[in-house]
């Protein structure tokens, strides 16, 4: 199972982190060990002092398949979930000037808690999906899917190229902009409205 990430994929966010939108999907990997399920509490690392938050909408693929020709991507997409990508931004930040891969900043032990997944039937818009994050109940980040710069099919068939696509592979599709940082003791809670109202999926103690 293979945890795939997209940085950048909504302009608002590339712009507060002060780097350019991409033409292309930006495309990095967390490793299965990064997932922390069933609303476990998050153990903030030793290794950080700057640990963000990043709300995103989580994708799991319904078939396996390799280059996903456009017309075939929507049936790719199953359900839809929500999940954190938990960044160790210094760390980050150290990383990318020195221009090295940054998996050790996002792809850490615990680094995507996910929630469960709802079909995707159960959004009142599958273009335009409204979700978000509270923080001690305080409302921080809020995004819809269509501000996307790459929609979820356009991920498929463009990360397809490269990765073979196998069932229950999961595709955190990119952050609005809001991002910050989280300290022990912290609550946060992410939702998506579904046709039923706003559904708070994920829960996640900081310890
Ligand atoms: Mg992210």
């Amino acid at each position: 199972m293979k945890i795939i990430c997209i940085g950048r994929n909504y302009a608002a966010h590339a712009d507060e982190m002060k780097v350019e939108r991409p033409q292309e999907p930006v495309v990095f990997m967390k490793p299965p060990s990064a997932l922390l399920v069933n609303n476990k509490p998050f153990y903030y690392p030793e290794f950080t002092q700057n640990l963000h938050f990043e709300v995103e909408l989580v994708y799991r693929i319904a078939k396996n398949g390799r280059h996903v020709q456009p017309e075939f991507a929507p049936a790719y997409l199953g359900e839809l979930g929500i999940g954190i990508d938990f960044t160790a931004r210094d760390l980050q930040a150290k990383l990318k000037k020195k221009g090295q891969p940054w998996e050790i900043a996002k792809g850490f032990d615990g680094s995507a808690p996910i929630s469960e997944f709802i079909s995707l039937d159960e959004v009142p818009d599958q273009n335009a999906i409204e979700f978000g994050l509270r923080k001690n109940d305080e409302l921080v980040q809020k995004g819809n899917s269509k501000d996307m710069l790459f929609q979820p099919p356009e991920l498929v068939t463009y990360v397809s190229q490269y990765f073979r696509l196998h069932m229950k592979d999961l595709i955190f599709s990119g952050t609005p902009s809001g991002v910050g940082p989280v300290q022990v003791g912290d609550e946060l809670e992410a939702f998506i409205v579904t046709k039923a109202g706003e559904q708070s999926l994920l829960h996640c103690a900081i310890r």
